[in-house]
């Protein structure tokens, strides 16, 4: 989860404001008493709450629920104006909806490539690749140095959904000598390049060639180029293709409302689908994390209400565990196989079936050359991935690396240094706050 805080002249800027999910030992869902329900936890954003009419400002960079999650249970303790762009702008919208403090917060809708005066902070807009529509880096600059704040970002050639990577964008920054470049550490680990959704298109196309019965292809639903790959995979192997569960439902109904779902790719409805023949069904259903609540995990129990899966259907996961599903997902692939399901992960697939959409090395060294910042901050990772981040940047050429924890200060200017535990930081779990905003309503 993300909450970055940029200070100058005693100001504020917020870059982002995100959740994880921990799984609790004792709360159930009252709907479905056999399930279990996540906590969604939050950076304690206590430093920030007591300082709040110095916060001018916060920007979302995009809307995966790790950069935007915490908005709508932390907001009223910053009440003040949120900066982002038109996809991610309404995601957010979607989810204040549903609390009642829908009318207060101003969202502020910003095109890529526009620079706008935040307090006393200049923010240029930068478009980067990731794996969701809209993602942005941030040029952040004062009257005293600047940042290059990459946030999720991979070199993606053919994303499907936005513009391909432009190199040269980044290029000319190095004119502008950022002071410190900030920057996604999550696969600073793996080797080359990070693979392109196009590529990964073309994977699951020859994956789902081969397959006679129902495909039904798990993902996570804010991936939009992959259910636009999907799609098109639909369309060129003659079956239909439809979505069950709501989070893919709200993510293609926003691609759709801000056009960023192509008007000839159709979806079926789930309850049409169930009467055609075997051969013209793709399902993409949530659960890829072997949630089972999730329409991939009511499939495999048989009690979904619209779909079956039956013997001889093929799953593909199109995802990555994350780490701490592993249990789940197993006992999921468990359950699929034993009721004569084909299941293709993406680690025993002969085609690339998922892309990352983080930089790999190869992409991190490439950055670090283009822009040439005096100073590296790996972010976004664990100490492993951050200190490999830090060796590539160091190997580029980039004089100075920050490797600091959470609540740690790192000042880029006048002097450049690393204050350790600075401020007071640690986690709060909001998810009685967010219920209760949902009561209200
Ligand atoms: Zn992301
Ligand atoms: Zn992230």
């Amino acid at each position: 989860m993300n909450m970055n805080l940029y200070g100058h002249n005693n100001q504020w800027l917020m870059v982002d404001c995100g959740v994880t999910f921990r799984a609790p030992l004792d709360r159930v869902d009252d709907q479905n008493p056999s399930a279990k329900l996540f906590d969604m936890v939050a950076p304690d954003p206590l430093f920030i709450e007591n300082r709040q009419e110095n916060l001018c400002g916060i920007v979302i960079t995009h809307a995966h629920e790790d950069h935007i999650g915490a908005v709508p249970a932390l907001w009223t303790k910053f009440k003040c104006p949120i900066y982002t762009t038109r996809f991610t702008a309404e995601v957010l919208r979607r989810k204040l909806y549903m609390t009642n403090i829908a009318e207060q917060v101003q969202i502020i809708v910003v095109e890529s490539g526009q620079t706008i005066d935040v307090g006393p902070f200049t923010i240029t807009w930068m478009a980067i690749t990731h794996s969701l529509p809209d993602a942005q880096a941030l040029f952040i600059q004062t009257s005293v140095g600047s940042i290059f704040h990459t946030a999720d970002w991979k070199i993606d050639f053919n994303p499907i959904t936005d513009d391909a990577f432009q190199p040269e964008a980044f290029q000319q920054l190095a004119k502008l000598k950022p002071t410190a470049m900030v920057c996604d550490s999550t696969n600073a680990l793996r080797e080359g390049y990070s693979t392109s959704e196009g590529d990964c298109e073309l994977g699951l196309l020859r994956t789902i060639q081969k397959c006679e019965n129902r495909v039904i292809v798990t993902c996570f639903g804010s991936n939009v180029a992959r259910l636009i790959s999907l799609a098109r995979v639909a369309a060129k192997t003659g079956r239909y293709m439809a979505l069950l569960g709501r989070s893919l439902e709200n993510m293609y109904s926003i691609a759709r409302a801000t056009a960023y779902w192509p008007d000839e790719l159709k979806i079926a409805h789930r309850r049409d689908i169930a009467y055609l023949p075997k051969h013209e069904v793709l399902l993409v259903a949530t659960g890829s994390q072997g949630e089972a609540r999730a329409a991939l995990g009511r499939l495999a129990a048989a009690n979904h209400p619209d779909c079956e899966a039956e013997s001889g259907d093929t799953v593909i996961f199109s995802s990555i565990t994350i780490p701490g599903n592993e249990k789940a997902i197993d006992s999921m692939v468990e359950k699929l196989k034993s009721n004569g399901l084909n299941v293709i992960q993406s680690n025993d697939s002969e085609f690339t079936i998922h892309a990352s959409g983080h930089p790999n090395q190869q992409d991190l060294s490439d950055m670090y050359a283009w822009v040439s910042p005096k100073v590296a901050i790996p972010v976004h990772g664990e100490p492993e991935h951050l200190k490999a981040n830090a060796l590539i940047a160091r190997a580029q050429g980039v004089p100075e690396q920050l490797l600091g924890l959470n609540g740690d200060l790192f000042q880029i200017a006048p002097k450049v240094k690393l204050v350790e535990r600075a401020v007071k930081v640690g986690r709060i779990d909001i998810t009685e706050i967010n219920q209760s905003l949902r009561a209200m309503r």
